[in-house]
């Protein structure tokens, strides 16, 4: 038997837990294995089955075994180069690409790679800070208002980047958008305000892009078109191609940062070596677009706005406080104006909060804290996927494109979303 004082845990991953999400889902299997009826607002899958066009393209590229290229299949390099030229008017060439599996692993190559502080929102996504501890970095959060959406202003990240001495100090700043936990998106001239205070402290953007394609109304923006030469996109076929377990991200470089790509691309090549060979032969289908591909994003974007709209329309007529999302399928509702009658349940942190509507409303949520928000915030993320996408696919084609969808749809199609937040609502009491 190794001993531990032969064989130890490197201090950077020592009391690291699994990823937040990814413990909810199995508390949610260990309750409904017990035969309990269970909402399980906690994970961030897309509900929605894999397009066509990519399912096919996987069929027919099954049998392609060989290794790729490290930095990704040209093919494929050249239709995301494509993608970000149509859809955003930004001039991107396929060197520019770097493709991962996953984009969680490129950011993780990133966070590696790089020297220099990493600067994220607070809410943020889960994983960024847990893999800049892991590599070493010095993680700093820049304040959000709920009342501004929990958007990062202008004015509160250059104040940050004043407090430290060496004004021009190596700097990561990660915003997301349309974002995870709170579905808001940025406006233009609010992204061209961030980008400028970026230029000005000469600080690298990571961009995180990853629910571009479900921006409810279709009209995602990035911020590479106010600061093209700091900004890195990520992208991927996760959430607004339905494909999380397909494994499949992208970054886009600018040219100047071509040193850190190729860092990037070296680690790659030392470790995972390349993308599943037919998954980057079928993510081409999804980043060419095409009207099949069009037509299955207006369906999901039709179908998330009113089903975000109508959970926040329940939640919003009970007393809570909660933003009303632009994009992606979570709310982030902030219960603090019933904080007397949670205290009054010994309920005194966002932890506590969840773990007691799990067991007591039988609805599985992610505590505020998981998003980097104070302890003692009674915030937290409902993503709202718990519906068969697949009939409310079929169910919104049958509509056709052009209308709005029928009074009775939410019923039929997500009426367990609907029934999560009426729990919570019961849960709570009258205000
Ligand atoms: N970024 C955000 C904000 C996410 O929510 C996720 C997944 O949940 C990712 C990145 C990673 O996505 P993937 O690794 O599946 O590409």
């Amino acid at each position: 038997m190794l001993e531990r004082r032969n064989v130890s845990l490197n201090l950077n991953v020592r009391g690291l837990r699994h990823s937040a999400t990814l413990e909810v889902n199995q508390q949610v299997r260990r309750l409904r294995a017990e035969g309990r009826k269970v909402h399980n607002l906690g994970l961030g899958e897309s509900p929605f089955p894999v397009p066509d066009p990519m399912v096919e393209a996987l069929r027919l590229n099954a049998s392609k075994k060989q290794y790729l290229p490290v930095e990704g299949l040209p093919e494929l390099r050249e239709a995301i180069a494509a993608h970000r030229k149509r859809t955003q008017g930004v001039a991107t060439e396929a060197e520019q690409v770097l493709v991962g599996p996953g984009s969680k692993e490129l950011l993780f190559l990133l966070q590696l790679s790089f020297y220099g502080d990493l600067i994220v929102p607070s809410p943020c996504w889960v994983s960024y800070t847990p893999q800049g501890q892991i590599v070493g970095h010095k993680v700093r959060f820049v304040g959000t208002d709920p009342g501004n959406g929990w958007k990062v202003t202008p004015d509160g990240l250059a104040a940050l980047f004043e407090e430290d001495r060496d004004r021009y100090r190596p700097r990561l700043f990660v915003l997301n958008y349309p974002a995870n936990p709170t579905g808001v998106a940025y406006s233009a001239d609010e992204l061209r305000a961030i980008g400028e205070v970026a230029r000005e402290y000469e600080v690298l953007i990571l961009s995180d892009e990853i629910y571009s394609g479900l921006h409810h109304a279709g009209e995602h923006v990035s911020i590479a078109r106010y600061y093209p030469e700091g900004t890195i996109v990520l992208n991927g076929i996760s959430k607004w191609g339905g494909a999380g377990g397909w494994r499949l991200g992208a970054f886009l470089f600018p040219p100047d940062l071509r040193w850190l790509q190729d860092a990037m691309a070296a680690v790659a090549s030392e470790t995972y070596t390349s993308v599943c060979t037919p998954v980057q032969y079928a993510a081409v289908r999804a980043f060419e677009s095409g009207m099949r591909m069009e037509r299955y994003l207006s369906h999901t974007r039709r179908i998330l706005r009113d089903a975000t709209g109508a959970c926040h329309r329940i939640l919003t007529e009970a007393g809570v406080d909660v933003v009303r999302p632009d994009g992606a399928f979570y709310l982030f509702p902030d219960f603090g104006r019933f904080r007397r009658r949670l205290a009054r349940r010994n309920i005194r942190t966002s932890r506590a909060l969840c773990d007691a509507l799990l067991e007591e409303a039988g609805v599985a949520m992610l505590p505020g804290s998981d998003f980097q928000r104070p302890r003692e915030e009674f915030t937290g993320r409902m993503s709202l996927v718990d519906f068969d996408g697949a009939k409310a696919m079929a169910k919104s084609e049958e509509v056709g494109p052009d209308k709005e969808l029928p009074e009775d749809f939410l019923d039929l199609c997500c009426g367990d979303l609907l029934e999560a937040m009426r729990a919570v609502v019961d849960w709570l009491g009258p205000r």
